[in-house]
């Protein structure tokens, strides 16, 4: 089972201020649709059997889209979209785009959800969208993307008033929302283990991280190469074989930070792709950590 976030295109119609897809300065990028179709082959002789089409808003080039969904149907790869929800602006145009996802072979629909998302794009759209899934039989679920702050109740209110699937989710201070104000924490001592979904953009470099790992641009340890070059399978491997992510996926954050020396009282005042760029988006650090990968992987656990 392998799953990875495609990036077809970095451009979105909206611009949300929490957004980790771009910088302050989001450069367009697009795949072109036959390269894009021929890395899906690649992907899935690679074993890929899942694919969650991302980055900016994908339908924004909808027939492509419809392409590449059946483009993955024919290879049995499980689909799934992330959306704004723009689209469904009422019942005619909805039911249009919902039929023609399921024509060409989504699986699955994940709706992105948050105050910042509301400033340009109405909450009924989401519902629109959610119930349209129900009505055409798609899955579907609403990605509530929250600082879990007393402001984000009205919003949580509206998905419980309308008996939506809805997941909390949240959110990364990375790309514009590094400038937000972050809110001390008040947790406990969490492992931080990350599962660590590849992402590939549509420069079709491929990382090793789909979130907040791929502007990590002072040591760029989650790029893995350019599918273009190397082949899909090698890249995965680079992620599979790599001692540290190991680390991440098995030990988690928190015990190679205090593996590093950091002491517990700021560990625990980290989030957890805070935590991981603290480590590793600094070269000195990162060195050291590589070096000692496998050292700590064979002792460092209870
Ligand atoms: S969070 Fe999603 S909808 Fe908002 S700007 Fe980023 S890609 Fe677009
Ligand atoms: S913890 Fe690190 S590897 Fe995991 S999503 Fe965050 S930045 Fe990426």
């Amino acid at each position: 089972m392998r799953n990875i976030a495609f990036g077809y295109s970095t451009r979105c119609n909206i611009k949300c201020s929490h957004c980790v897809a771009v910088g302050e300065e989001p450069v367009t990028t697009k795949m072109d649709l036959e390269e894009a179709k021929s890395s899906i082959i690649k992907l899935a002789a690679a074993g890929v059997t899942g694919i969650s089409f991302t980055a900016g808003e994908p339908t924004l080039y909808f027939d492509d889209l419809l392409e590449l969904l059946k483009q993955c149907r024919v290879l049995n790869i499980y689909t799934r979209v992330v959306t704004n929800s723009f689209w469904a602006k009422d019942s005619t145009a909805t039911k249009a785009h919902l039929e023609a996802l399921k024509d060409a072979g989504i699986q699955q629909l994940r709706l992105s959800y948050s105050r910042w998302h509301g400033e340009h794009v109405p909450l009924t759209n989401v519902r629109n969208a959610a119930y349209g899934c129900l009505a055409v039989g798609i899955d579907y679920f609403v990605s509530f993307v929250t600082d879990f702050s007393t402001e984000d109740e009205t919003y949580e209110t509206f998905l419980r008033d309308n008996s939506l699937k809805f997941f909390p989710e949240p959110l990364i201070y990375s790309g514009r929302a590094s400038d937000h104000l972050k809110k001390d924490l008040f947790t406990d001592y969490q492992d931080n283990r990350c599962s660590m979904n590849c992402y590939l953009a549509p420069d079709f470099n491929m990382f090793a991280c789909c979130d907040a790992g791929s502007h990590f641009s002072e040591t760029n340890i989650f790029l893995l190469g350019n599918i273009q070059q190397e082949s899909p399978q090698s890249l995965f491997n680079k992620s599979d074989q790599n001692p540290l992510f190991t680390c991440i996926r098995n030990l988690g954050l928190s015990a190679i930070a205090s593996y590093s020396g950091l002491p517990s009282r700021e560990i625990v005042t980290y989030r957890k792709c805070e935590l991981c760029e603290k480590l590793l988006n600094c070269p000195k650090t990162l060195t050291t950590l590589e070096d000692d990968a496998h050292y700590m992987l064979e002792h460092w656990h209870r």
